[in-house]
């Protein structure tokens, strides 16, 4: 049977920390990084959680992560705003660009921000959080260039990546701590770490998830995660395809930076492009009508009877609420294959990794 190590989020937050400090970041850098990491964890995210940090660290010895790097601003028209992130910490860059555009929405209503060039900027749910807690509504649409993994509809090879869209509502009042709704996934059926997950235990995807190397329907996870390649299958057909594309072209071109186009040079680096439009509903005179609406909505939509083998109807959001309560009070599960990645990366960035266990268990 498979290990799997059960740690606290607070000891493996401080050895997240100890692996970004040990890439040359600054103490905030590192707390950023290491946080955003540790919750997507905390969220029941693990495939944008600290199992990233070994990809960040190869990525960084490659030269293709700049550490200490901001945002430098390349438009400032108001509500418009273009960033550059010059390809450092994604965790940085997502908070840095969300927080000079709640600012700019609060001031004028509404803000669009062109965010390009970021290393990998993980869970867009976390951009979306940030948001809500200045009580603003925010609409993300993320781009990935690295290597193509997903394929359009109706094709037979992979054409981009699992390109992220996401929503943030809050509920007000937000000192009240009510529950706001969060939409935050993957355009593809599935996750690629899911499959690497499934592959690594010998277990078969789901009919209709993936496809071969030749284009042809396979159950056999294998060839998302080693070569010869095929390619994940969009969520919702068409639909799902048509979001990706989107993405791409919110997210890669309209915010200033590239569209995926199959560069194989990259190699570790996994950079992001997030088209976001941040609105504030006080200015736009609705907050108390959302308010309302949103808590009567939800009671309602929440009231459907459950389907077979379903405790209650969700929504987007809830999840992750009760993954980060159960995971805060049992510990975050980590398994042996990625621990072990994690604790090469420990060597990597200088910390070792019998310090990095010492830290992560104390
Ligand atoms: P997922 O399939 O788990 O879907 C998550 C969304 O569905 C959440 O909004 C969640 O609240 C909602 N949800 C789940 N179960 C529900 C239920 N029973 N009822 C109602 N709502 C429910 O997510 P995913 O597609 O695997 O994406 C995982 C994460 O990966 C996301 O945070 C995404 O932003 C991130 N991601 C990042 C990148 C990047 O390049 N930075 C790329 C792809 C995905």
């Amino acid at each position: 049977m498979a290990t799997t190590h059960i740690l606290k989020a607070e000891p493996l937050t401080r050895a997240i920390r100890a692996i970004v400090k040990g890439t040359g970041s600054t103490d905030r850098e590192a707390d950023l990084v290491s946080a955003n990491l540790v919750e997507a964890n905390l969220k029941g995210h693990d495939s944008h959680g600290i199992g990233m940090i070994p990809r960040y660290v190869d990525s960084w010895k490659e030269g293709g992560l700049t550490v200490n790097a901001h945002v430098s601003i390349t438009l400032d028209s108001n509500a418009l705003l273009k960033l550059d992130g010059n390809q450092g910490y994604g965790q940085v860059m997502g908070y840095e660009a969300m927080e000079l555009g709640a600012e700019r929405a609060k001031r004028h209503g509404v803000c669009v921000v062109g965010l390009t060039n970021a290393h990998h900027i993980g869970r867009i749910g976390a951009w979306a959080e940030q948001c809500i807690a200045h009580g603003l509504v925010s609409i993300h649409f993320v781009n990935v260039l690295s290597r193509p993994i997903v394929a359009p509809w109706g094709g037979r090879d992979p054409r981009h990546g699992t390109n992220p869209f996401c929503v943030g509502v809050p509920a007000f009042p937000i000192e009240a701590g009510k529950d706001p709704v969060v939409l935050d996934f993957a355009t593809s059926k599935i996750a690629q770490g899911k499959t690497r997950v499934a592959y690594n235990k010998g277990a078969s995807l789901e009919p209709g998830t993936i496809i071969d190397n030749k284009g042809d329907p396979t159950i056999d996870p294998r060839f998302t995660v080693v070569e010869p390649y095929g390619a994940i299958l969009p969520f919702g057909e068409h639909k799902g395809s048509g979001l990706a594309l989107i993405c791409e072209l919110l997210g890669g071109a309209l915010a200033g930076g590239k569209t995926e186009k199959g560069d194989a040079s990259r190699g570790r680096q996994v950079l992001n492009g997030m088209f976001s439009i941040i609105i504030d509903p006080k200015k736009l005179g609705t907050a108390e009508n959302l308010a309302q609406e949103l808590e009567a909505y939800v009671a309602w939509h929440t009231a459907s009877p459950p389907a077979a083998g379903v405790s209650h109807v969700k929504i987007a959001g809830e999840p992750e609420r009760e993954w980060k309560k159960q995971r805060l009070a049992e510990g975050i599960p980590v398994d042996e294959a990625t621990w072990n990645e994690i604790l090469a990366s420990a060597d990597k960035a200088g910390v070792g990794r019998d310090a990095m266990e010492n830290i992560a268990r104390a």
